[in-house]
């Protein structure tokens, strides 16, 4: 593992000349897409682009367009210095971290939007979101066009969303989907953690918790969705001021809900904390 800074790159231009040298030495390129902010569960892509490929590109872009006009792009953490001070200490090679004006030049207006499976869950509280987050990453493999790209389970329906554009497009890369690092205490990473006091952080365990107790409900035998959402509301309303946006249990690759749990099934939520909106999710297996 190399504890050099990454190479700072601002521009496509010269993230093309950088990979030109760095393909043309036979050499594969992962790419980590990322807003910044780094914490573990973010580093844990470039570690794994690291391992699979020989040169680990990170980006860095707090990308505008996959914010709402309410939502929080204004006091999105921008720490670049911290950044690259961690990727230093898992091998990251380039950090690319453009401008606005690199990304969206002047004029741009065309745009990438998954189907159904964008529709649902965080389709329906963040409209447009998926339709910015699809744009941008199609945008990045463009401009790196690596042999594979990185993402979070935590962010499941994204990830899905990508797998199903790479697929419906033709992209080359491969998509890789990373499991969710967590806190000690189960919290999984995320940058938005950081808003909470140090009495909602513990209120926020209600996430994770819901979702370990939906785990064992099914491990007992339960199948039957809707008792176990239930379950699991009641659970996250024992915090205070906590307010639902979604529980779902759903097929895990169409996202709908089902109401008998058999096999795989996704348990997704998203909950407001103190006004900071946190989303988990976690993998139930029925006669797992
Ligand atoms: P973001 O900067 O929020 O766009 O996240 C960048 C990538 O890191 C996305 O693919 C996320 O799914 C992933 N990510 C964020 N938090 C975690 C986490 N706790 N564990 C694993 N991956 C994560």
């Amino acid at each position: 593992m190399s504890d050099t800074t990454p190479r700072l790159i601002a521009t496509i231009a010269q993230l093309r000349e950088e990979l030109r040298t760095v393909r043309g030495a036979g050499r594969k390129i992962g790419l980590a897409p990322t807003m910044g902010a780094l914490h573990e569960g973010r580093l844990s892509l470039v570690r794994a682009a690291k391992a699979e490929c020989d040169c680990a590109v990170v980006s860095i872009f707090v990308n505008p367009s996959q914010f709402g006009p309410n939502e929080d792009l204004a006091k999105y953490p921008r720490t670049l210095d911290a950044d690259l001070a961690l990727l230093a200490g898992c091998g990251a090679d380039l950090a690319f971290a453009p401008s606005n004006e690199e990304v969206y030049r002047a004029g741009h207006d065309t745009w990438v939007e998954v189907g159904s499976v964008a529709e649902p869950l965080e389709g329906v509280f963040r409209p447009g979101h998926f339709r910015g987050v699809t744009t941008v990453v199609l945008k990045l493999l463009n401009m790196v066009q690596p042999d594979a790209a990185y993402f979070g389970q935590k962010d499941y329906q994204q990830a899905l969303a990508i797998r199903r554009m790479a697929a419906d497009l033709d992209l080359p890369a491969a998509i890789r989907v990373c499991p969710t690092v967590r806190e000690s205490d189960g919290l999984a990473m995320s940058s938005r953690n950081r808003y909470l006091s140090a009495a909602a952080r513990q209120r926020a365990l209600v996430l994770w918790k819901s979702l370990q107790l939906a785990d064992k409900l099914v491990r007992q035998g339960e199948c039957c969705a809707p008792a176990i959402a239930t379950r699991m509301r009641e659970l996250i309303e024992t915090a205070e001021d906590a307010r639902i946006d979604y529980v779902a249990l759903v097929d895990p690759e169409t996202l709908q809900p089902v109401e008998t749990i058999a096999g795989r099934t996704l348990a997704a939520l998203a909950v407001r904390i103190e006004n900071t909106r946190l989303i988990d999710n976690c993998m139930l297996m029925a006669g797992g």
